[in-house]
């Protein structure tokens, strides 16, 4: 372990000198479909079958009735919300370890955010903690799937059925994965995608909603139309979309098999390790790799570590704040002990995934990487006049 060099936030030499892949990579077969639009004149036209051609290949993939493409995966979840009839006064379950933007959506209809504790294994919402937390204003839960994380939908379901509450399972992180057998977003009454620019599927911007339930789609299409269509997906964004949905599950199981390799690789390292999951017949996707960094054994700060990773040329941050953290307590309710979402608030560390698209050979040097800085670790414990 000694022998390795210096790291590059002391003057070292970096495991990764030309520093993260940026996304989305070159692809004939976007550009060809880019072409096939411009020929057509689809690019220009409000119909040109492109949206609604994508619309019915993400339904099949998902074997729901009826998907709704729209302009972001944050506006799919406020259509949603929407669609499921939430409004001022109700409250909505989730994970007090979620996306900020989640939290915002629901306040945005005036409804209430109650937040509960998340799983010790994989900081993804824990479904023993639903009950606890209902009160008679609860309507819907609203269940992300987050860092490679995978919640246990079939729990999540009996729970809702038993307290009557709806679903909508936020699948933005990781479309494609399969949740106790099943495509994530098609467990809850309504699932959300998003094709956002950092996304594993993108077009730059972009959502869907995907549901079995046609009453579902009607609301949410009134809500989305108003009079005037709002927010749609244009025709050039779902000619992008459409050869990526193609090669989804091929790329998947390609970023599950790098992960589970740097799971090995880094199965010796103390302080830090990746999201476990405990739910049978589930393969995750990769938006992030969720890392947990238990700072005291790993012994050195998750800012300096992240610091650390990226002079080296890894794309590592610094996860999600927790929802309940530096927010005033009349903007949520409370609905249990968050131990573990406050753990999950320090701890949470995120790999960007295009590096799990190249050679094995390269998702090793972020196990390198991290292995270079757990041995400097002591030296990397303060600032060095090396940095600027
Ligand atoms: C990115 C993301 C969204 C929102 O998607 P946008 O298309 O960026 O608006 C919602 N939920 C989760 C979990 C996300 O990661």
């Amino acid at each position: 372990m000694n022998a390795l060099p210096r790291p590059a936030l002391l003057g070292g030499p970096p495991v990764r000198p030309e520093g993260p892949p940026s996304w989305p990579f070159p692809d004939p077969a976007i550009e060809e479909a880019l072409t096939a639009a411009c020929r057509s004149g689809a690019w220009g036209q409000y119909h040109g079958g492109l949206v609604e051609r994508l619309e019915a290949t993400l339904a099949e993939q998902h074997q729901v009735a009826h998907a709704l493409t729209c302009g972001s995966g944050t506006f799919a979840v406020e259509l949603a919300l929407r669609a499921l009839k939430v409004g001022p006064g109700d409250e909505v379950i989730l994970s007090a370890y979620d996306y900020p933007g989640n939290f915002l959506t629901i306040h945005a209809l005036g409804a209430i955010p109650v937040l509960i504790d998340v799983a010790p294994h994989n900081w993804n919402l824990a479904p023993e903690h639903i009950e606890a937390a209902w009160s008679p204003a609860t309507r819907v839960l609203l269940v992300s799937h987050l860092h490679g994380g995978v919640v246990p939908m079939r729990a999540v379901m009996e729970c809702a059925a038993r307290l009557g509450l709806k679903v909508l399972e936020d699948a933005a992180q990781c479309p494609g994965a399969r949740v106790e057998g099943r495509r994530a977003g098609t467990w809850g009454d309504v699932g959300v995608l998003s094709f956002g620019g950092s996304k594993l599927l993108s077009a730059g911007r972009g959502g869907a909603l995907l549901t079995r339930q046609t009453a579902i789609y009607q609301r949410a299409r009134v809500v989305q139309h108003r009079g005037n269509l709002v927010c749609p997906l244009s025709e050039l964004q779902a000619a992008v979309l459409l050869p990526q949905l193609a090669q989804l599950d091929a790329r998947n199981a390609w970023r599950h098999a790098q992960v589970e390799q740097l799971r090995q690789l880094l199965a010796d390292l103390p302080g830090i390790r990746l999201l476990r999951n405990l739910a049978a017949d589930s393969e995750p996707a990769y938006y992030k790799v969720g890392f947990q960094l238990d700072v005291e054994t790993f012994g050195l700060a998750r800012a300096r570590l992240v610091a650390a990773a990226r002079a080296e040329g890894i794309a590592l941050d610094e996860g999600f704040r927790a929802l309940h953290v530096g927010r005033s307590p009349s903007r949520f309710r409370r609905g249990g002990p968050l131990n573990e979402a406050e753990r999950a608030h320090h701890g949470t560390l995120i790999l960007h995934h295009p590096i799990l698209l190249l050679a094995p050979e390269e998702v090793a040097q972020v196990a390198l990487a991290l292995r270079k800085i757990y041995t400097h670790r002591q030296e990397l414990q303060v600032p060095s006049a090396k940095e600027d």
